[in-house]
């Protein structure tokens, strides 16, 4: 799949050795902590908070707002970000973050970047670049494009090259709880046993495990659903040592490992408290199944106990009417519209004028749309005396409390807006700021 080495040997990089064998990661693990964006002020707001209701795999809830909540959201694959699918996933799981802390509750979050995958290394072998670079270049304009929305930083921002340590000891003691089976010289995760739960029929489960990187028709494996846990290293593949052979994980337990060590602690295999491992899954619909289902399940492989209180995912974003693919080649890039000159404030309405669990369409009107809105609402805000803003406050609160329906909250906010000039009997309007920086993270 990588292919011809000789293409690669011809892009500038002097030793073939340099560029595909890691006996260490690339970037170190002390990296990885540090490579999250700026941090954002966030404003108080006083206020008693509903708690916070979310719609998640197993219906709507109530989310305990008492103490250390833990939030483990899918980041990027770094070749092609940010799209405004990300963009649309990221804002929300944002929402749920600002809540929760302005609830009182300590928020723990970590995000992922899976800097190691198929995807990677074929789009940079398609464009005679370095893997790495074409990494750190994505991660870099991720960065950028999450502090120009801002969406507030995890707290561990996590590149899967940064942990195959601890990749290969979870592997050992998913190997010691009966987990694990070779075909030829990789590992792969016996998955039988959670088929119980599968979130699909087994039908479904079969394409679109073959669909999203899978390999379902593999001889020697024992169900067709079992993915990978170590490639052995294939001879042009980056790889890295490790007591179950040179080479590189699977997908799925990348996210296991680095949710289990970055939300519980670096002694999560031999300490861990709680009936759940952590407290939110987060990411896209399309995670559903396999990526979710599978890292949810190799992580109660290794520690024993289910992973996620709650999954929570966000819909997909389209174009005009089409699905936004890679494959289609009509991806929006939030890089691209901010070059354009676009308000970051405008991309981040617009995209909360949906809900962020339906699928919806973008076109050119949603930025048109949002731009006309923020301009009478941040002429709204600016007036010295406007109506009372009590009710609309609380109307938000309502809003977000229920599901995070942005797009009520946003109609209360217009509709405010809209009739601003009448009875104006409140000087300012700071708290009203405050809450749409805080929450919503609206900074008008
Ligand atoms: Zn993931």
């Amino acid at each position: 799949m990588l292919g011809d080495i000789r293409s690669l040997a011809m892009s500038g990089h002097q030793s073939l050795g340099l560029l595909f064998r890691y006996d260490r990661p690339p970037m170190s693990a002390s990296d990885s902590v540090s490579v999250s964006w700026p941090s954002l002020f966030v404003p108080t707001y006083d206020a008693h908070l509903p708690p916070l209701n979310l719609r998640n795999s197993a219906g709507i809830e109530a989310v305990d707002s008492s103490e250390l909540f833990t939030m483990y959201v899918c980041g990027i694959t770094p070749y092609d970000a940010t799209h405004l699918g990300h963009a649309a996933t990221y804002i929300s799981f944002d929402l749920i973050n600002r809540y929760m802390r302005a609830s009182g509750s300590t928020v723990r979050f970590v995000e992922n970047i899976t800097d190691i995958d198929e995807p990677l290394l074929e789009r940079a072998h398609r464009d005679n670049v370095d893997w790495i670079a074409l990494a750190q270049s994505q991660i870099d304009l991720f960065r950028s494009d999450m502090t120009a929305l801002h969406v507030l930083p995890p707290d561990s921002f996590v590149p899967a090259t940064s942990v195959m340590e601890l990749i290969d000891r979870a592997i050992s003691r998913m190997t010691e709880n009966g987990f694990v089976y070779r075909v030829e010289n990789d590992l792969y995760f016996d998955s039988s046993s959670f088929h119980k739960d599968l979130p699909v029929t087994m039908e479904e489960a079969l394409t679109t495990f073959g669909e999203r990187g899978g390999d379902p028709d593999r001889v020697g494996k024992k169900h067709p659903l079992d993915p990978v846990l170590w490639w052995a290293n294939k001879n042009d593949e980056p790889g890295w040592a490790s007591s179950h052979g040179f080479g590189r994980p699977g997908w799925h337990i990348e996210c296991s490992v680095i949710a289990l060590r970055y939300l519980i602690g670096a002694d999560y295999l031999e300490s861990s408290t709680g009936d759940f491992a952590i407290d939110l899954q987060g990411g896209g619909s399309d995670l559903i199944f396999p990526h979710h289902f599978m890292s949810g399940a190799q992580a109660k492989a290794i520690l024993g106990k289910p992973f996620a209180r709650r999954y929570v995912h966000t819909g997909m974003v389209g174009l005009d009417g089409e699905k936004m693919s890679k494959s289609k080649g009509n991806l929006v890039f939030v890089s691209t519209l901010l070059k354009d000159g676009v308000d970051p404030v405008v991309i981040r309405y617009a995209l909360l004028k949906d809900h962020y669990q339906s699928d919806r369409m973008w076109s050119s009107s949603s930025l048109d749309q949002a731009r006309e809105s923020v301009a009478k609402i941040r002429s709204a805000l600016s007036r010295e005396y406007v109506r009372a803003t009590d009710s609309v406050e609380n109307q938000i609160i309502a809003a977000l409390a229920n599901n995070l329906d942005t797009p009520s909250a946003l109609s209360a906010l217009e509709a405010w807006a809209q009739e601003v000039d009448a009875q104006p009997h409140q000087k300012g309007t700071g708290a009203l700021s405050r809450l749409l920086d805080g929450f919503m993270g609206l900074a008008f």
